[in-house]
């Protein structure tokens, strides 16, 4: 029997953090059994280290995120590509540009994107990207400095002209949707993933946040990824069985991962 793969979860989020074995069991009681943890920093990697060690369907992607470049330091730069060596860390992530929130540093996460970008190339490890309002952006430092060993746009809410754009990068180029995608008025992020072949697709929640219709304003959980597969099957008029299956052989060829 197939199941879902949840490839982005903020498992080392605050809120989480006094029982993961709760939100875990969740998980698996909905049929989500495997989760790539994300980091944003130090802090985020260690703890979602520490759960890989203890559950082996989780794996730990490690990087610095977008909106913190001003207080990185050598030390931090030293941390990062010591950690990447550790063959827990399946991607550098989540890294990328945000113009969203904060437009002072966007030449630093320039950047820091860019060196992340080569540090991925160096260890052989794939990218998890975050953009917001810098898709433009992200195209010209990918451009400069492709990531040899694929790119994951995580959450991708970009127009489908743009993924084309990206797709004619040379590079592994993949996009992941979650919870926004089923959300009344977003038109424009089914029309993307209508538009990509279904091996370029990747089902994540970006837990706690973007909860799923029916779930919003609660805190999201990898649970949720269950009914964004659901939602997309219905979509695609297709079996959920059969994207359960695309999306495991998608995670294995990308990832590098051996999946039950
Ligand atoms: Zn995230």
């Amino acid at each position: 029997m197939g199941y879902w793969i949840d490839t982005h979860s903020h498992l080392s989020d605050d809120s989480f953090r006094a029982d993961p074995e709760g939100y875990l069991s969740r998980a698996a009681e909905n049929n989500v059994r495997h989760i790539a943890a994300i980091s944003c920093n130090k802090e985020d990697w260690e703890w979602n280290l520490a759960l890989a060690s203890k559950y082996p369907f989780i794996d730990v992607m490690a990087g610095f995120y977008p909106g913190d470049v001003q207080n990185l330091t050598e030390d931090d730069w030293r941390d990062l590509e010591a950690v990447l060596r550790d063959p827990r860390i399946i991607a550098v992530g989540e890294i990328g540009l945000d113009y969203y929130w904060d437009k002072t540093y966007t030449e630093l996460q320039k950047e820091v994107f860019a060196r992340q970008i080569e540090m991925a190339n160096e260890l052989r490890k794939p990218i998890s990207i975050h953009c917001r309002d810098a898709y433009e952006d992200t195209y010209e430092v990918l451009k400069n400095h492709p990531a040899k060993y694929g790119a994951l746009f995580h959450c991708y809410s970009g127009s489908k002209e743009m993924a084309v754009q990206y797709r004619t990068l040379p590079m592994d180029v993949r996009f992941a949707f979650g919870g926004t995608l089923t959300y009344k008025n977003n038109h424009r992020q089914r029309e993307a993933v209508m538009s990509l072949p279904l091996d370029r697709i990747m089902l994540e929640t970006d837990s706690p946040y973007l909860s799923p219709q029916g779930f919003r304003g609660k805190k999201n959980e990898s649970k949720n990824v269950r009914y964004v597969g659901e939602f997309l099957a219905e979509l695609w008029k297709t079996d959920e069985d059969i994207l359960q299956e695309q999306f495991r052989r998608n995670y294995i060829d990308f990832f590098k991962r051996d999946l039950p």
